[in-house]
């Protein structure tokens, strides 16, 4: 197991397998700046399945125990399953996607068949004019929750649907998915707005935070702080107190985790980010290209990790000026 300078291990991947979406939420692809004349990676840029599969491999060996495919938006690249199928084989890893929905009614059973266990999906409204205002590309709320319907009955469960909050837009929506989620066994989980990238025009005044989402549901329907699950989960548990289940706050504003950190981002090149926020990645693509063997592989990405300080989060909630940012949607969330 490798650990960085700040002493924190290295247990998740998070691999963005494309930079493109069929989504323009206003919070991460916003229309004015990722337009027709927007210029996504070409094919030639983007690491094949082979060679996610054999960084993936690589990081095993370094302490590596959760993976989550994402993107943009990852059921847009072909072939998804075979993807799933070769890290699925890696017995003990824990396999999750995170998506917008859009694709999964047809998608789900090819992919829990291909060996995927769980799946996280991105819901900001239930409300469908509050929905297609924040996707902007005038997509239905309802084919979403299709594709819940469909995760859900092939088993790629407890199913977790994400809502970022923005307020003044969708603020009004937390209770109504609420109400809709609890009790159905599908974990809720709000988050807070962030200041990734530098399009999305963030301000602090647009957060929503998290004690604000808490007392907001609590008032209709009492909850109890639970314990986490895993402490280098960035979600803070709640759970009903009638017992019709639980959901999940990240409060990455107002309550940063960077010390419990141990989350590593491989972007659609094949760049590794150690960090959300962080504006360089380590060119992982030209290593593998230019024939690097495992243990070479093993050593750079050891070498990344060790020399980790990141903690953006922290030293934003400090005050500190001038923090660079990448886009979301590039880095896959
Ligand atoms: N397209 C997929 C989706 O939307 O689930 C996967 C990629 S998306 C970048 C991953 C997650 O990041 C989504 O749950 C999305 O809501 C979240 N996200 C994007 N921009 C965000 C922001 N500015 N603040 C908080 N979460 C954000
Ligand atoms: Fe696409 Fe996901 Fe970003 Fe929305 S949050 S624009 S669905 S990548
Ligand atoms: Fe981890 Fe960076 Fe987010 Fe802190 S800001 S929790 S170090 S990804």
């Amino acid at each position: 197991m490798v650990t960085d300078a700040l002493g924190r291990a290295l247990r998740d991947l998070r691999v963005s397998v494309t930079d493109r979406c069929n989504f323009r939420c206003v919070y991460c692809m916003p229309k004015d700046v990722f337009g027709r004349e927007h210029a996504f990676l070409p094919p030639g840029q983007i690491l094949s399945y082979e060679e996610i599969a054999r960084v993936v491999g690589a990081l095993r060996g370094l302490g590596l125990r959760k993976v989550r495919l994402t993107g943009g938006e990852p059921l847009l690249r072909r072939g998804l399953p075979s993807l799933v199928r070769m890290l699925s084989g890696h017995g003990d890893l824990d396999l999750a996607l995170t998506t917008n929905g859009s694709a999964l009614a047809s998608q789900a059973a090819g992919l829990a068949a291909a060996g995927l266990r769980r799946v996280t999906v991105s819901l900001d409204a239930l409300d469908d004019r509050v929905f297609r205002r924040m996707n902007d590309v005038e997509f239905p709320v309802a084919r979403v929750l299709e594709g819940i319907d469909a995760a859900a009955a092939a088993g790629l469960t407890p199913l977790k649907i994400n809502a970022v909050v923005r307020r003044g837009m969708n603020d009004r929506e937390i209770l109504p998915l609420v109400r809709r989620f609890r009790g159905t066994g599908h974990v809720l989980r709000f988050i807070e707005y962030m200041d990734v990238g530098t399009t999305n025009g963030w301000r602090m005044d647009d957060v929503v935070p998290a004690d604000e989402i808490v007392a907001t549901i609590d008032r209709e329907f009492p909850l109890e702080a639970l314990p986490p699950d895993d402490p280098a989960d960035t979600a803070r548990r709640w759970r009903f107190r009638d017992g019709a289940g639980e959901l999940g706050v990240v409060a990455s504003v107002t309550k940063a985790f960077c010390a419990g950190c141990t989350r590593a981002r491989l972007s659609a090149d094949g760049r590794l980010f150690t960090c959300l926020f962080a504006a360089q990645g380590f060119d992982l693509r030209a290593l593998l290209r230019a024939g690097a063997s495992d243990a070479d592989l093993r050593a750079a990405l050891e070498g990344v990790w060790r020399a980790r300080a990141d903690r953006y989060s922290e030293l934003r909630a400090a005050g500190t000026p001038g923090l660079p940012r990448v886009e979301m949607s590039f880095i896959g969330g």
